[in-house]
């Protein structure tokens, strides 16, 4: 069996377009343009070209973006007073908070701040609550991006064993709420996991989140499952690989995503909706995305 690769470049690029002709519908009806406010701290490079992905995609979908690009001794005072302006601000729906944040600063103090409705990254307590009864306002963007990919080739999730590898509360635990929200009967399993092999094997949707390159082969994986990688891992020679053995693994799976092109493409795609959805829902519109539990 060769799997079926699951393209999220397409994907994404899907939902983009349908990003642009919800913003174009809803700056006809309103007048207004949906709004995300990104604040970086300090000069971390890789924050810094998250931040620059965001924005421009951000642009090419319409929404506009309000950058704000802090000095690494910035205190948490300082940040939570323009977190509550922006809050406050018509022009946002959408505040994030680039991660990670210096260490001095207090990060559950700035989140917590963030106005839930505004919460497009899903991190504010309220949104994590939210997601455990299964009525959150926002969806985490990565683990929304798996459950788009695994819907957009009509996989079945209701009544799966569901493996979820790696238990991070941006990652592993929201996708395990969100499978389990959908029927799935889910495992999550982590570091400290004894024979991750004996939970690996059961799973007809094995998701993997650990951040570990190769640690996930096809001895692992039942034939047929279907295997989405969420790892992102630069080797030493600079390449980017997943979590787990694409080239034998695909080989025993029926669908599998690549690293690049699978979940990543996904994640910058929801945080688009999510502002959309925002916004659209300030106007008074329903908005199409999906709500956890829906
Ligand atoms: P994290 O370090 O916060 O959490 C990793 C989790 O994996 C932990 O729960 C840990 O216990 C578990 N783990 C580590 N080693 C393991 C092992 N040998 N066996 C089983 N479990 C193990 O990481 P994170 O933020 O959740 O990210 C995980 C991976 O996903 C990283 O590679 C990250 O770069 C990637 N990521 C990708 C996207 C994307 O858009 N594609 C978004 C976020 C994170």
């Amino acid at each position: 069996m060769t799997a079926t690769i699951i393209d999220g470049k397409k994907v994404a690029s899907l939902i983009r377009a349908e990003c642009r002709d919800r913003v174009r519908a809803l700056t006809r009806a309103t007048g207004k343009q949906p709004g995300l406010a990104v604040v970086l701290v300090g000069n971390d490079p890789a924050s810094a070209v998250y931040v620059r992905n965001k924005i421009r995609a951000c642009e090419s979908a319409g929404v506009q973006s309000f950058s704000y690009h802090l000095p690494s001794h910035t205190g948490t005072a300082t940040l939570v007073d323009l977190i509550e302006q922006l809050n406050q601000d018509a022009n946002v729906d959408g505040v994030l908070v680039q991660l990670p944040l210096p260490p001095h600063v207090d990060m559950t103090q700035v989140l917590e701040a963030i106005s839930p409705h505004k919460d497009i990254d899903g991190f504010h307590l309220y949104n994590v609550g939210g997601l455990v009864t299964g009525n959150t306002v926002f969806s985490p963007c990565t683990p929304y991006g798996v459950v788009k990919l695994l819907e957009s080739q009509n996989i079945c999730i209701e009544g799966q064993n569901v493996v979820v590898v790696g238990a991070s509360n941006i990652v592993g635990k929201p996708m395990a709420l969100m499978l389990m929200h959908r029927n799935a009967t889910v495992a999550i399993c982590h570091a400290k996991t004894r024979d991750l092999a004996q939970f690996t094997i059961l799973a007809d949707i094995l998701v993997v989140a650990a951040g570990q390159p190769g640690l996930i082969g096809a001895q692992m994986v039942k034939r047929g499952a279907v295997v989405i990688d969420v790892g992102i891992n630069r080797l030493p020679d600079g390449h980017i690989t997943g979590d787990v053995v694409f080239d034998e693994v695909k080989e025993r799976a029926s669908h599998i995503t690549p690293v690049p092109g699978g979940v990543g493409p996904m994640t910058v795609t929801m945080l688009l909706v999510n502002t959309i959805d925002s916004a659209e829902r300030r106007a008074g519109i329903v908005p199409k995305g999906l709500l956890c539990g829906s």
